[in-house]
């Protein structure tokens, strides 16, 4: 079994904090790690004050790494259960139909990893060597990583406080051998969690090209978006542009659409509008797309006459557009 640094940052990794870190904690790496008004009565100041401080010195090395990598896509939802791994699956799916595309998909969620159930290789695990982690191969242009591979059986729980769990970040961003990529996709948990904070720290130099929001039409799914977009502004993070899945319902029979989730408020297009941020398609809700995702297949070459395939294409040409425009 491959083994996972202990350490989300440049604190050694022999360095154990006494209890995890509090909300407000500024970082145990950070140069007010030990200092901060946060810090008055947390059991690690001693620790924290006494650890090194200074630049990660592994963002260097990731940088170096990513910098084959032409485009980097964080795939981000507010909510869980909008289907942001589900889209991110036929994300991968349709770009990879480019066969002059090579493309990359990295599954952030590690305590909740369905990607690669949803790409048709939850079997597999990863092989290491001298040049790193090779990625899942699913075909010749489309490749991924996910804790999942790490897993002795796949029904596992990961159990890990956010230490660990940045550590595994920072080993796929830096260990994980992708070679020449177009496109790396970037799968994160739901929220603005450890992962969000840790990927957009460590991948700073390396220009992530944007995050792509995914939503369902209802009220309670598009507050917790207004969050992600504070986050991405708060961490200098492009947006560009927002998805509305489920939005209506495909019936696999007829074809014939209805509103299952009727948006109160607008939905992600008005939210996209109020926020001037680009609203990039609606997706609607077809019971055949959770069937292929089940077995691992493209729901996109099976069903190629679906309506939800035509919104997801239009929606990947809008994506390709806006990220492809300067290049
Ligand atoms: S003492 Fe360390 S762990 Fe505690 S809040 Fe400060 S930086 Fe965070």
């Amino acid at each position: 079994m491959i083994a996972v640094e202990n350490s989300n940052t440049s604190i050694p990794s022999n360095t154990q904090l006494k209890a995890p870190e509090p909300e407000h904690c500024p970082g145990p790496e950070s140069e007010n790690a030990g200092k901060s008004d946060s810090c008055n009565g947390c059991a690690n100041k001693e620790i924290c004050e006494s650890l090194p401080k200074g630049p990660d010195p592994d963002i260097s090395l990731i940088t170096d790494r990513l910098s084959s990598i032409k485009h980097k896509v964080l795939i981000l939802s507010g909510k869980g259960g909008v289907g942001k791994s589900t889209f991110t699956s036929m994300l991968s799916w349709a770009l990879a139909s480019d066969l002059n595309l090579e493309i990359g998909a990295m599954d952030l969620d590690i305590c909740g990893p369905s990607l690669p159930k949803m790409l048709g290789c939850e079997k597999e695990s990863i092989h290491s060597s001298n040049s790193g982690w090779s990625p899942v191969y699913i075909s010749d242009n489309l490749g991924m990583m996910s804790i999942q591979f790490m897993l002795p059986d796949e029904d596992s729980a990961i159990i890990w406080r956010g230490a660990k769990k940045n550590g595994l970040i920072k080993q796929f961003l830096k260990d994980v051998n992708w070679g020449k990529l177009d496109y790396l996709l970037i799968d994160t948990p739901p929220g603005t969690s450890d992962e969000h904070l840790s990927v957009t720290t460590y991948m700073k130099d390396s220009g992530i090209d944007g995050a792509l929001i995914i939503t369902t039409p209802q009220e309670v799914a598009l507050l917790d978006v207004r969050k992600e977009i504070d986050f991405c502004k708060k961490a200098n993070i492009k947006i560009l542009g927002i998805v509305e899945n489920m939005s209506g319902f495909v019936c696999p029979n007829c074809g014939g659409e209805s509103k299952i989730f009727k948006p109160t408020t607008g939905g992600g297009e008005k939210l996209a509008e109020e926020l001037g941020l680009k609203f990039l398609g609606a997706v609607p809700l077809d019971p055949r797309i959770g069937k292929s995702c089940d077995s691992g297949e493209s729901f996109l070459d099976l069903h190629p006459d679906s309506p939800a395939c035509d919104a997801i294409l239009d929606v990947v040409d809008s994506l390709r557009d806006i990220v492809e425009a300067n290049d």
